[in-house]
């Protein structure tokens, strides 16, 4: 078996280079170099092997979902990634599952030009904690608590896959594919985050459910909120594997999307439909923030509507 330096000897080959990495793996720290007049965001994200995905998970997956997110996390903030660093508990010394993890792992890091600067490896069950450094113009980060009374409220992409995805599997019948991607290779919303941060008053991505991630918001804001039922957007894969009842309930409670729900303004309605005729990133608008507080959720006929769970909480029961 390999010796912890020689795992982390095969991590740090593989590490991508950045400019402003003035030191990255192999002294005792790190040091990076902040561009001019920008806010540090820094987010950390641990994954538990049984908790945040199945035992036989294959380990590409996980490296990939460790790292996506974090990734999340600096979207919602409306910030640029650029450094992450990686803690990795592993039960063995198995350099094939470390190369594995890493095949996906990096694979994410390259699309967002992100590079990996720094970790800590030790033996113990598996768990992979990240962390995740990004960039914001001074003051210009994306905060839950930014809602204002009269704002409209946003998604980006589709809300539920990944929790239809998890039904299917512990159902054991048919996995959908595309759910199953969703679930296993979430993509976080950067460039959408980017986009938002000029228009958008508040901002949470969505991982533990909708209506719970919005809560956040409100909470943080001092508002409520009402959402639209039929508005919250399905994409084909769901509506075709659920029926109405279900899939409602996947939307609105379902973590592990990794979308963005967000607030803004009325008169942003022109500017944020045109940033979603420039990507191939659906936004749709969902509902309003009203005074008080909480969220309520609305039937088509107008009737409020309680999912049967309101949200993923691990220290829930
Ligand atoms: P120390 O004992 O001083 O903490 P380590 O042996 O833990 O040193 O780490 C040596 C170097 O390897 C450091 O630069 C550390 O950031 C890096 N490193 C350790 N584990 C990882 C990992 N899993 N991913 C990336 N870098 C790592
Ligand atoms: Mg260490």
């Amino acid at each position: 078996m390999p010796s912890e330096f020689a795992l982390i000897d095969a991590i740090a080959r593989r590490a991508a280079a950045r400019a402003d990495v003035v030191l990255g793996i192999g002294d005792d720290a790190a040091i990076l170099a902040m561009p001019e007049g920008r806010q540090l965001v820094v987010a950390m994200d641990t994954l538990n092997a049984g908790v945040h995905f199945p035992d036989d998970t294959a380990p590409a997956d996980i490296g990939w979902k460790a790292l996506a997110v974090n990734l999340s996390d600096l979207a919602a903030m409306g910030a640029q990634p650029a450094w992450c660093t990686l803690s990795l508990s592993l039960p063995d010394s198995d350099a094939g599952w470390v190369d594995g993890f890493l095949n996906g792992f990096l694979a994410l890091a390259a699309l967002h030009d992100v590079a990996l600067v720094g970790g800590d490896t030790t033996r113990g069950p598996l768990s992979v904690c990240v962390t995740a450094h990004g960039f914001v113009a001074p003051d210009g980060a994306l905060r839950r608590d930014g809602a204002r009374v009269g704002d409209d409220v946003w998604v980006t992409g589709a809300l539920g896959d990944a929790a239809g995805a998890l039904v299917q599997w512990r159902s054991g019948g048919d996995r959908d594919p595309a759910l199953r991607a969703r679930l296993e290779r979430p993509a976080p919303r950067v460039a959408a985050g980017l986009a938002l941060a000029p228009l958008a008053n508040a901002a949470i991505d969505v991982s533990d459910g909708l209506l719970a991630d919005l809560g956040h918001i409100c909470a943080a804001s001092g508002v409520g909120a009402q959402v639209e039922l039929d508005a919250l957007p399905k994409s084909p894969a769901l509506a075709a594997a659920f029926d109405h009842v279900r899939r409602r309930a996947l939307q609105c409670s379902g973590g592990d999307d990794y979308e963005l729900c967000f607030t803004a303004a009325r008169r942003h309605r022109e500017a944020l439909l045109a940033i979603v005729g420039n990507g191939d990133l659906e936004m749709t608008r969902i509902g309003r923030i009203v005074p008080g507080s909480g969220v309520v959720a609305f039937d088509g006929d107008g009737n409020p509507w309680q999912p049967p769970q309101r949200g993923f909480d691990h220290f829930a029961g």
